[in-house]
């Protein structure tokens, strides 16, 4: 379809107005067109070339409106690194309805009500970053929130010691609430009226089985608990780091929202921190599932005057199970194993893995692509020529070996499993450091080859051989900035 064609839905209005702001966006000066996702084109049902016309930057501006289109930011708050902040909200995010399903949203369009000390912009750094991580999260099959397109401009913003090109990235996602939403409503003066509503909502967006279920509220957070020990062993699977588990960038959706200083882990380090500002390392590798389950925890306190909190809170236990299920079960295909066919031995095998990994200090997601090409025992040099002490993932390939022999399982099984679960390239941050240098110079190439390369990142890409390796030493398990 034609952008002028495509009509949006606004239904966030139902809620009382002190619960979001209607606004119009401030404008990027001289905006130009960065990249545009052909993927999430298909989604929303967007010809491609409509991106490169000139009317398409005006919409990503927001300079012009769609059919239907309403623009507005919601309020929300928020438990920051274990502390309760009680108004936040889009501070610069506009929404702008949705259709098929998929909300629009602009990052950066400027101040809102929720901006508090902040200049409502993001940087074309942090867009750039936002706009391939979501796509590389999506084609490894960790629920995530999506990106339209990026623009970047002459508008420029103060952060930290320069200034920086401001850009707006365009974000969809199937919900925008957030636990930090549930939050902000329960301390709301109609709290259980705005509660009520809130939760029909999400369940109306993202759970619409239970709509007419008689306990649909304790429902919806079951399936949030099971959504999100699901997501957090993806996470913990490919080594991704979220870097702010604040509950404001926790989804009702158990979908990866909000994308800031995160990181694909290079060597495998279990207390590695990818947020510079995370002092005590709350965020740490290690730490998600329990975050996640911690930010549980606060919706259900926040939901206590429409659910049974003791009936939340029982089902809450079933995290960790549930978690240690999803993971062992996609650790298990990694190494090429049947996750069904001795689960304990998997576990213990998983276990010695990782700590083998952390005193080789190997790369942790290229190990699993180079296991996955391994085809004879004697060649598990190839595996482990970086590791600086080799001798515990010798010793782990003796009982690797030891359970492939009792499961039966030849190198051929072991590699059909394997290539569908260890992907030849991971997004690395060095990676799109790389792409953002050139984007400050106004060449988008790099931006667009690695939005290929995320989107497929089973595939070779020849000319991109050079980022299948390790992540050179000096950009290894780095800590980045918040600020954005
Ligand atoms: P984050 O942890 O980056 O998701 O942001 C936390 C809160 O700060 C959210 O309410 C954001 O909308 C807000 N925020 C972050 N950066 C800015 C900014 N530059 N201008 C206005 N608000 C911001
Ligand atoms: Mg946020």
């Amino acid at each position: 379809m034609k952008l002028n064609e495509l009509k949006l839905d606004v239904d966030y209005f139902e809620f009382d107005e002190k619960l979001y702001q209607k606004l119009q966006a401030t404008p990027l000066i001289n905006p130009n067109l960065v990249s545009y996702n052909k993927k999430a084109c298909d989604l929303i049902g967007l010809d491609y070339d409509e991106c490169k016309s000139s009317e398409f930057l005006k919409f990503m501006n927001g300079e012009k409106l769609l059919q239907g289109s309403v623009p507005y930011s919601m309020a929300y708050a928020g438990h920051q690194f274990g502390y309760f902040v009680p108004k936040l909200g889009d501070g610069r995010a506009i929404n702008l309805g949705s259709i098929n399903g998929w909300h629009l949203q602009t990052k950066g369009s400027g101040l809102t009500n929720y901006s508090r000390q902040g200049d409502g912009r993001a940087v074309l750094r942090s867009s750039i970053r936002e706009y391939l991580m979501s796509e590389a999260m999506h084609a490894l099959d960790i629920p995530t929130t999506r990106a339209l397109a990026i623009i970047d401009s002459d508008t420029y913003a103060h952060r930290e010691w320069t200034e920086e090109s401001c850009a707006i990235v365009m974000r969809m996602s199937p919900s925008w609430i957030r636990i930090g939403t549930f939050e902000y409503f329960a301390k709301t003066k109609n709290a259980k009226e705005n509660l009520i509503q809130l939760a029909n909502y999400v369940i109306k967006q993202s759970y619409p089985h239970l709509e007419d279920d008689d306990n649909k509220f304790e429902k919806m957070y079951y399936s949030l608990v099971d959504k999100t020990a699901e997501l957090m062993a993806k996470w913990q699977v490919y080594g991704f780091q979220h870097g702010v588990m604040n509950t404001d960038n926790f989804s009702m959706a158990g979908l990866t929202i909000d994308y800031g200083p995160y990181a694909f882990m290079d060597y495998f380090e279990k207390h590695c921190v990818c947020n510079h500002t995370d002092v005590e390392g709350r965020y740490s590798y290690n730490n998600q599932p329990f975050v996640a389950r911690w930010n549980l925890e606060v919706l259900a306190n926040a939901m206590k005057e429409i659910a049974s909190q003791e009936k939340l809170l029982d089902y809450l236990n079933t995290f960790f199970p549930q978690h240690e299920n999803v993971y062992l079960n996609l650790m298990s295909k990694r190494l090429g194993l049947d996750p069904d066919k001795s689960s304990n031995t998997n576990l213990d095998l998983i276990i010695e893995l990782l700590g083998a990994l952390e005193s080789a200090k190997i790369d942790y997601n290229l190990f699993f692509y180079k296991l996955t090409n391994l085809n004879s025992f004697n060649d598990i040099s190839s595996v482990i020529d970086n590791a600086i002490f080799t001798e515990p993932l010798r010793a782990w390939f003796n009982s690797y070996k030891k359970s492939c022999e009792e499961q039966n399982s030849s190198f051929e099984d072991r590699f059909k499993i394997m290539k569908k679960a260890n992907p030849k390239y991971i997004l690395k941050n060095y990676m799109i450091e790389e792409a953002i240098a050139l984007a400050h110079e106004q060449d988008f190439s790099l931006v667009n080859d690695l939005l290929d390369i995320a989107q497929n990142p089973f595939d070779e890409h020849k000319k991109y051989e050079k980022y299948a390796g390790s992540t050179p030493q000096e950009h290894s398990n780095l800590k980045l900035s918040c600020s954005s």
